[in-house]
């Protein structure tokens, strides 16, 4: 008698569609990724990506996701010149309550252009010859019923479409995901879909640091305040390889950053809260344009509450549930749901009745935790939702407020808060008895009359 082998398909060779393959290679004979896109041999840009023009953050409760799936991972990261900046040790932040200041390392961030970071991680996942990439194929739609999906239909420029059969198809196809039609066209119900839009627009440029500032430099991140009654308008300045930085700046509806590169730093130094990035930018030299998107809104489809759910499919990353990119953590939230994908299916086992169905539950789990992240802000800008915010909203928003005051001066519910924004733990860790008395206190110590940037950091950057 012959073994049976087990085939899993994904669709989409990013970030999700990458980490979605390289978890499935654990538990399955055979992982395909189909991607629409020729990927690149190294880090250069491609068409299916146009997000890597703006920073990408990843946090640690990410990067302990991806080292999980690909040991060593990290450490390749940082041969290849990724930054792991403790924080908030290494922040310059000013937040809606004030700048933060410079504790000891609760968590950390690692920090690259997202060209670099894909490159790094497709060529860990690809050296898996377990591993197999369709490339420059379009993804038509899944075959099979409402009961159980068989497989896929691609189509390659230059051949005929053709039949991919599957154990298990995942969707990976980002925030372009066509799931929510295939399921009605298999005679599925509608899926629940929620989208609140804070109508931010991103621009960003990449500049060569000053030559002192090139090795090591803090980020640098001015937020916008939801309270002021006006637009937000916020910037983040990040280092990343070769001694560049990478700069964004982004504004709410009203407020959106320019699209000309000549009033780029007008912008940073007028509009935002404080004029540090327009500072730190008057001794950088600019290497790109200006690259713009307002690919932003909040996106998010409850697949997780059908009534009904086809067996061998499954739906991970932005095509789940795609964030606000200004709390950086779509990345992240896609490689905790391939951690958790993979340990549904060695739980479980292949053919266990219901099985999709508990991926989806499970991937859902590290979507909702920044989803309430994100929408506990995001509800607040003006039209980003047809009733404004709730009660409910208010009141968790003062709460957050609150501690989010009490951290500009006091270390340990900054570590309590970053717990939180760095997905290393749940919001619950902020409802323990000793937070809620700390924000009833609030700080311990006075407000920070400017960035904290040490005298070194000031030199290095060519200012007074
Ligand atoms: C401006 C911006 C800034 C961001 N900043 C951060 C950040 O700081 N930190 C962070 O963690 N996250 C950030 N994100 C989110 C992050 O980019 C995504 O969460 C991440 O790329 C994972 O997405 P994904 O793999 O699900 O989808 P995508 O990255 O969108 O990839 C989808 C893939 O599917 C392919 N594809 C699509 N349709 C088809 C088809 N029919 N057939 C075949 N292939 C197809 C595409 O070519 C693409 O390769 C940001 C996003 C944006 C827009």
């Amino acid at each position: 008698m012959t073994e049976r082998t087990t085939h899993a398909v994904v669709l989409g060779g990013s970030l999700a569609g990458l980490l979605a393959a390289r978890a499935l290679a654990d538990v399955a004979d055979r992982v395909t990724v189909v991607e629409r896109d020729v990927l690149p041999a190294g880090p250069e840009p491609r068409k299916g990506l146009p997000q890597a023009r703006h920073v990408h953050q990843l946090w640690s409760g990410g990067a302990h996701a991806m080292e999980e799936l690909l040991p060593g991972i990290v450490g390749r990261l940082r041969e290849a010149g990724a930054h792991r900046l403790p924080v908030t040790t290494d922040m310059v932040a000013l937040s809606p309550y004030g700048w933060y200041r410079r504790w000891a390392e609760s968590h950390h961030m690692l920090l690259c252009s997202r060209d670099l970071l894909d490159a790094t991680v497709r060529a860990a996942v690809l050296a898996d010859e377990r591993i197999e990439v369709v490339q420059g194929t379009e993804v038509l739609g899944p075959v099979g019923t409402a009961a159980a999906v068989t497989g896929v239909r691609i189509r390659t420029h230059d051949s005929p479409e053709r039949t991919l059969s599957a154990d298990l198809v995942v969707d990976c196809t980002g925030r372009a995901s066509r799931t929510a039609g295939w399921l009605t066209d298999l005679g599925l119900p509608a899926v629940e879909r929620r989208e609140v839009n804070s109508g931010v627009a991103y621009a960003s440029r990449v500049f060569r640091a000053p030559e002192a500032a090139r090795e090591a430099f803090p980020v640098v991140n001015v937020q916008p305040d939801p309270r002021a009654g006006k637009p937000g308008c916020g910037g983040v300045l990040l280092p990343i390889e070769d001694g560049r930085w990478i700069v964004t700046l982004f504004g709410s509806r009203g407020g959106e950053p320019p699209t000309e590169a000549e009033d780029f730093v007008r912008y940073a130094r007028e509009e935002l809260r404080h004029p540090v990035i327009a500072e730190l930018l008057a001794h950088a030299e600019p290497l790109t344009d200006v690259a713009y998107t307002r690919t932003t809104a909040n996106r998010r489809h409850h697949y997780e509450r059908m009534p009904a759910w086809p067996e061998n499919f499954a739906v991970l990353g932005d095509a789940l549930c795609a964030l606000n990119p200004i709390y950086g953590h779509g990345m992240s939230v896609a490689a905790q749901s391939a951690v958790a994908l993979r340990d549904v299916i060695r739980r479980q086992g292949w053919g266990a009745a219901g099985l999709s169905r508990r991926i989806q539950r499970a991937v859902a789990r590290p979507a909702s935790a920044a989803w309430d992240l994100a929408l506990g802000m995001d509800v607040f800008y003006p039209g980003a939702t047809e009733n404004g915010p709730t009660l409910r909203d208010r009141l968790l928003a003062a709460y957050v407020g609150r501690l989010l005051y009490t951290a500009t001066g006091n270390g340990r519910i900054a570590r309590r808060v970053t717990d939180v924004t760095s997905l290393e733990r749940g919001a619950e860790v902020l409802l323990a008895p000793s937070v809620l008395l700390a924000a009833l206190f609030g700080p311990l110590k006075p407000p920070l009359s400017g960035p904290p940037l040490t005298a070194e950091e000031r030199k290095a950057a060519g200012l007074r």
